[in-house]
């Protein structure tokens, strides 16, 4: 736990801008900002403000977002989320996620109830206002001393508009040791004349001040070392403070930012805007044992992830940092192989796998590439390589095992196969009216009671756990005896819904299948325990 010694009487407000490109890493800064923060001991949230008009990213393929994070209380938001809390430890809400789609959906259902009196409902000041609200909900409710707010997208943007002027507002409102505005620019390396160049970054900061915010630190984006002179030359032109006008350059791995950030005394300089006491010296001890560990990792293990979406690596971005967790835990690097499921087949599996250590079937959902992922189940059985399946993945091993084991060769999830004459997978009886696609999946955390003696028992240490759920489909209860006879055990079960949470293979090395989330609740210094356990036995088979 984080010792809470200093705190501030009213919550204090920073917000984060990206200026002159998109993915600069914006969400990296805030969470590394907070994280020094936090080591200081102030208690410290992140929110992400996203301009898009999705409700929120659930209905988004993750080829337009990437992966859709979810919340112990269900709110189905950015990845960024997911940086927050694997940086902080902390438990996002629904509140640390607003789209403009939600901004609006508010503003409109109150027009509609007539609660604006008559009046006309305009972009200012009833878009502005409910964003506002929005931004000081989190420092109201949760009384934390520090609010950070993500805004995404870039300055300029038509749509970012709205956000860039209620932070405006709100800075102007709150004053100025309240809050303060971070903008993230990029500072590009001309290789034909040598050069590193600034002027994006005075343009982008032109672009805000015509905005009327006057940012109070830059972060520049980039490749190569800047000089003080170049530091100094952006401060005058910016009108910031020099010691405001901090580097990121790129670095190995994203869990060095927060050091990176300190070595030039970020974290200072923003208790000194926002007169704060510096709180006890910045302890990262734990941080730096894992970076450590990550850095020098004993061995290697290669683990196939099979999944659709592997042309894009942030469909599974809590899964691959789970792993990078789970590696530093066990002294070694995960060298995970994406591997597309519709490129597997009886003919190509041996060339795809044959080398893999491990198996992981990622969620997704679906009919593109399922053969594949079924497939891929079956490999990792038959030939005892350690198998993790992951919502999706554990459907599929329920299926393949009905088919191979069990011999019902038809048997399928009924979200591909509606007329399956074995549904194995089935819509849970709630599921079964819902028509909208939005927000009704069965999300957020679930209680779940382990079997004793079961493999995923010991590897959690406990019996009762909690995990983040975000799925249609069940396993259909009707077929738990046959699949118990049969060696496939049911070792986790929701103590109220009776729902099938953890399948597992006693006889198998390493075979687990979760109907839920694990790798959401992954954090650098709470590594998951199924991950890290899958990795220990994924070492243990490459002896
Ligand atoms: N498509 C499956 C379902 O809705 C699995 C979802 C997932 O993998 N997240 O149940």
């Amino acid at each position: 736990m984080i010792k809470q010694t200093v705190s501030s009487p009213n919550t204090k407000y920073i917000f984060v801008t990206g200026g002159v490109t998109s993915s600069l890493g914006k969400g990296i800064i805030s969470a590394s900002l907070a994280k020094l923060l936090q080591a200081r001991g102030y208690s410290v949230t992140i929110q992400k403000l996203d301009p898009y008009i999705n409700v929120d990213p659930g209905t988004l393929n993750p080829y337009e977002h990437g992966e859709c994070y979810v919340t112990v209380d269900g709110a189905e938001t950015d990845l960024d989320l997911g940086h927050y809390e694997r940086f902080l430890g902390i438990q996002t809400t629904q509140a640390n996620n607003v789209t403009t789609g939600k901004i609006y959906q508010t503003v409109i259902t109150k027009e509609r109830k007539g609660d604006y009196l008559g009046k006309t409902v305009q972009v200012i000041p009833h878009i502005t206002d409910e964003i506002k609200r929005r931004i000081k909900l989190l420092g109201s409710k949760h009384k934390y001393d520090v609010v950070i707010t993500e805004i995404g997208g870039t300055v300029g943007d038509i749509e970012s508009l709205p956000y860039i002027e209620a932070v405006r507002q709100l800075k102007w409102e709150l004053g100025p040791t309240n809050a303060l505005v971070i903008h993230l620019t990029l500072v590009p390396y001309l290789a034909a004349s040598g050069e590193l160049k600034t002027k994006p970054t005075q343009h982008s900061v032109k672009e805000l001040l015509e905005n009327g915010i006057q940012p109070d630190i830059l972060v520049l984006r980039t490749e190569r070392e800047l000089t003080t002179e170049l530091r100094k030359k952006v401060a005058l032109f910016c009108n910031v403070e020099l010691e405001a006008v901090v580097q990121s350059i790129d670095v190995s791995t994203i869990y060095e930012v927060p050091l990176m950030m300190q070595k030039q005394n970020l974290d200072l300089t923003v208790l000194k805007k926002l007169a704060l006491k510096e709180g006890h010296e910045l302890d990262l001890t734990p941080w730096i044992e894992f970076l450590k560990k990550l850095k020098n990792p004993k061995t290697c293990v290669r683990v196939a992830l099979v999944g659709k979406y592997v042309e894009l690596q942030d469909s599974y971005k809590s899964i691959l940092e789970s792993f990078i967790h789970a590696g530093a835990m066990n002294d070694c690097k995960v060298a995970v192989n994406c591997i597309h499921s519709e490129r597997i087949t009886e003919n190509t599996i041996d060339e795809l796998l044959g080398d893999m250590q491990g198996i992981l079937v990622a969620p997704g959902f679906g009919d593109r590439g399922i053969e594949g992922k079924i497939l891929s189940v079956k490999y990792a059985r038959e030939k005892n390589i350690p198998f993790f399946g992951v919502c999706l993945g554990m459907q599929c091993a329920v299926i393949e095992f009905a088919r191979n084991v069990l011999g019902f060769a038809d048997a399928h999830s009924t979200e591909m196969v509606r007329a399956t004459e074995h549904p194995v997978i089935d819509l849970m009886e709630s599921q079964k009216g819902v028509t909208e696609k939005g927000g009704t999946m069965r999300l957020g955390v679930y209680h779940c009671v382990l079997k004793r003696g079961s493999k995923a028992q010991k590897a959690y240490g406990t019996s009762e756990i909690m995990e983040r759920h975000r799925h249609r489909f069940e396993f259909n209860n009707e077929y738990l005896k046959d699949f118990e006879k049969a060696g496939m055990v049911a070792v986790g079960i929701n103590p109220d819904s009776n729902l099938v949470e953890i399948v597992e293979i006693p006889s198998h090395k390493w075979f687990i299948g979760v109907q839920f989330h694990p790798e959401y609740q992954s954090t650098v210094l709470r590594p998951h325990p199924l991950f890290v356990d899958f990795i220990r036995a994924v070492l243990e088979n490459s002896k």
